[in-house]
C-alpha cells in the first residue's frame, strides 16, 4: 500500500519508519523495512500498527544507510508475519504495491528451477523471479529488468540488492512512485507526501518508467527502454 526507500548518509531505519507514518492515513495492515546492513540485507516487520515495528527496531535495532519500507494492505495472502513486505530471496529484496496478476504462473516456473515459494503473497514471486535471474549472472539492473519484462498486473516496485549499498531500482505500472532528490541522498515514495520531511525536489515517474537510482544519479527509462528525461518540480507540502 505505501512504499518508501532512502540511500541514505545517516541511519535509515528512523526515517523509512517516520515516511511509512506520513502514509499511514491509506490504511495498511502491517508493515517492514529492510536495510543493507554492512553491504548484507537484514529485515525487521510486524503485523498491525507501525508501532508496532518501531517497538521492534527498539529491542532489535536495524543498521545502515540504505533501506527500503512498505505498509501492506493484503490482497494476496492473509496479513500475517510471513507474508509482510519486504519480501526477500536470496540478494534481493523487493516492496510493493498492487497485484502481480500471472503470480501462479511465475511461482509454478520457478518451483521448477528449485526456487520454491516460502509466502501466499503474490509479490514474493518477485523477489524469486529476481534471485533467479541474478543467479544465471545477470547484474541488478538487468535481472530487475528482465523479471519487470514478465510480470503481469498493476505495481509500484521497489527493489534493494545485497552487496548494492549505492543501488534502488524503481519501476512504475498502475501505481504511483515518485522520486525525491536530497544533498548526497535520494528517495523513493509511493507518495511524495512520504518524503515531505526529507526533501521537496521530486520527479514522478511516468507510467511504465524504470528508475535506477544511486545517491548522486538517477536514470530513467520509459516503457520501451528509452532513455527519458524527467522534470524536477519543487512541491510544496505541509508538514
Ligand atoms: N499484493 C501485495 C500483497 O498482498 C501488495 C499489497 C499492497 O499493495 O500493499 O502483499
Amino acid at each position: 500500500c505505501g512504499i518508501v526507500g532512502i540511500l541514505g548518509t545517516h541511519e535509515v531505519a528512523p526515517t523509512l519508519v517516520e515516511a511509512l507514518r506520513r502514509l499511514e492515513y491509506r490504511g495498511y495492515d502491517s508493515a517492514g523495512i529492510a536495510t543493507l546492513n554492512d553491504g548484507r540485507l537484514d529485515r525487521r516487520r510486524a503485523v498491525g500498527k507501525l508501532v508496532n515495528l518501531s517497538d521492534l527496531l527498539v529491542h532489535e535495532p536495524l543498521a545502515g544507510k540504505a533501506g527500503i519500507g512498505h505498509t501492506r494492505w493484503a490482497t494476496h495472502g492473509a496479513p500475517n508475519l510471513s507474508n509482510t513486505h519486504p519480501h526477500r530471496s536470496g540478494p534481493v529484496a523487493v516492496v510493493h504495491n498492487g497485484i502481480i496478476e500471472n503470480y501462479r504462473d511465475l511461482r509454478a516456473e520457478l518451483a521448477e528451477k528449485g526456487l520454491n515459494h516460502e509466502t501466499d503473497t503474490d509479490t514474493e514471486t518477485v523477489a524469486l523471479l529476481t534471485h533467479y535471474h541474478l543467479e544465471q549472472g545477470m547484474p541488478p539492473v538487468d535481472a530487475a529488468r528482465a523479471t519487470l519484462a514478465r510480470l503481469e498486473g498493476a505495481y509500484a516496485l521497489l527493489f534493494l540488492f545485497d552487496g548494492e549499498p549505492d543501488l534502488m531500482i524503481a519501476a512504475r505500472k498502475g501505481s504511483p512512485l515518485a522520486i525525491g532528490h536530497g544533498d548526497g541522498e535520494m528517495y523513493v515514495g509511493s507518495d511524495a507526501i512520504a518524503l515531505a520531511s526529507l526533501t521537496d525536489r521530486i520527479t514522478y515517474l511516468d507510467e511504465g518508467d524504470v528508475a535506477v537510482v544511486t545517491r548522486d544519479s538517477l536514470w530513467i527509462t520509459d516503457a520501451d527502454g528509452k532513455t527519458v528525461e524527467r522534470d524536477v518540480k519543487t512541491i510544496r507540502i505541509g508538514n
